[in-house]
């Protein structure tokens, strides 16, 4: 059989000193990396150069969402790089079209911009809410504590957490923090200046934590009643990981579950899932490419005609690749019914840590989180003897453990692991990652 793929250049003995020179020499330190050096993947799984085989229940953060090196993402990119791979704004193509009328018909009426990250695409709607406010003169954006929304000038200032912001004074204006969960908090702190409300539908850097179904609807009424616009960043919990396409949706199924069974008449067609629920704009990113960079925000009917022409842009933004990929990703998701999948074995994964819960209450507190969103929140460094003391943190102490065992997963707050793996992880993947996850946990009982 004739060799498509050249075979790979022999291992140098020492490439992971070599590479790991190359970044302390050149590359900027601003990450805590892990002492693993990655060199290729096949569905679930990387190797490390090295070629130890790892499991991958990070997904890039959230980001792969076929796995690794899927054929149907390699496809889309050397089909479309034959045809145009990017060309400006200043022109119309397909793909971006196309793209935008499918992220529209699975949210509701409204409009698309695409970007290239998920701060960026937050950057979008801060945008949108200054612009929706200013001939009022309002110009506030109200976040959550804990929230993480980039790393930009405004999405520092936007994040709900002391340690992105620090040393990178002053904050840019505009934005205040409110309790998570906290409606009342939240309409306390409404002022004449506040143009819009952001949050997640599940907090991802903050820990996994779910907003509340009556949150959900609590801002909305709120927003409702004091002409604010209300903003998801479903950047790392949106695209399928809660077994709905955005994580609202999920959130809010069982409330829309009760409203169907009281309304006597439903609406012919039968398409309204939601009671009447719909944020004004919302920011996509992580696995909305598979591992391509792309952003983009969603704005509602009629808010999203309020950047016309000229009022914001972007040179790489929907290129027509970028998009490809996009589109092909949502075709193989629907085709495999992957949200399905991401939902059933991620609520059986979520059981397995509960059942680890239970067994060793003195090493783990709780499971959190649904579907492919989940963490495992450990108990405090100080009461697990096996943790060394020092700086690494309990959560970062336990992944490294976990790949010596081989699987990754990604660190949140100092007490949270978290596992974003791809939606097409496969139930004996799951249960491989659950048992090794048990293994480190009974090393550490
Ligand atoms: C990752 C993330 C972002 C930032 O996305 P980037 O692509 O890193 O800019 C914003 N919001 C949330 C909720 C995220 O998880």
């Amino acid at each position: 059989m004739k060799e498509i793929v050249p075979s790979p250049p022999p291992l140098v003995h020492n490439q992971y000193e070599t590479v790991r020179e190359l970044f302390s020499k050149n590359v900027v330190p601003s990450y805590g990396r892990f002492d693993l050096v990655l060199s290729h993947g096949a569905g679930s799984y990387v190797y490390d150069v090295a070629g130890k085989r790892y499991l991958d229940l990070g997904g890039g953060i959230a980001v792969c969402c076929l796995g690794h090196a899927h054929p149907a993402i390699t496809d889309a990119l050397v089909e479309q790089s034959r045809k145009l791979i990017h060309v400006s704004n200043l022109y119309f193509t397909e793909p971006q079209g196309r793209l935008a009328a499918e992220l529209v018909k699975r949210i509701g009426a409204g409009k698309c911009f695409f970007a290239n990250s998920g701060a960026e695409a937050n950057e979008g709607l801060f945008k949108l809410a200054r612009k929706f406010g200013h001939d009022e003169g309002r110009f506030e954006i109200l976040t959550a504590t804990n929230s993480f929304h980039g790393r930009t000038l405004a999405g520092i200032a936007a994040t709900g957490q002391d340690k992105v912001k620090k040393g990178f004074e002053p904050m840019t204006p505009g934005f205040r923090h409110v309790p998570f969960n906290d409606l009342a908090a939240a309409r306390a702190a409404v002022s004449p200046a506040t143009a819009a409300i952001m949050i997640e539908g599940v907090q991802g850097e903050g820990g996994v934590t779910p907003a509340t179904p009556e949150y959900l609807l609590g801002l909305r009424a709120l927003c409702d009643e004091k002409k604010l616009l209300l903003f998801m960043d479903e950047v790392q919990c949106g695209y399928y990981r809660s077994g709905k396409f955005l994580s609202f949706q999920r959130i809010l199924e069982d409330v829309a579950q009760a409203a169907r069974l009281q309304t006597a008449s439903e609406p012919a067609g039968g398409t309204p899932a939601l009671p009447s629920f719909l944020p004004d704009g919302i920011s996509m990113a992580k696995s909305l490419g598979g591992g391509f960079p792309i952003g983009a925000f969603w704005a509602r009917a009629p808010y999203a005609d309020l950047l016309g022409p000229g009022t914001h842009a972007t040179t790489f933004g929907g290129t027509p690749l970028a998009c490809a990929v996009a589109l092909k990703i949502l075709e193989v998701i629907e085709r495999e019914r992957l949200d399905e999948n991401a939902r059933k074995l991620g609520d059986w994964m979520k059981n397995e840590l509960e059942r680890l819960v239970a067994a060793y209450p003195q090493i783990v507190r709780r499971a959190r989180g649904f579907g492919f969103m989940l963490g495992l929140e450990l108990m405090e460094k100080e009461k697990i003897r096996a943790f060394a003391p020092g700086d690494k943190t309990a959560a970062v102490q336990f992944v490294n453990r976990l790949h010596q065992a081989g699987v990754l997963t990604i660190p949140a707050g100092t007490q949270i692991v978290r596992l974003l793996p791809p939606l097409n992880l496969k139930p004996q993947e799951a249960g491989e990652g659950i048992s090794k996850i048990e293994e480190v946990v009974k090393s550490l009982a």
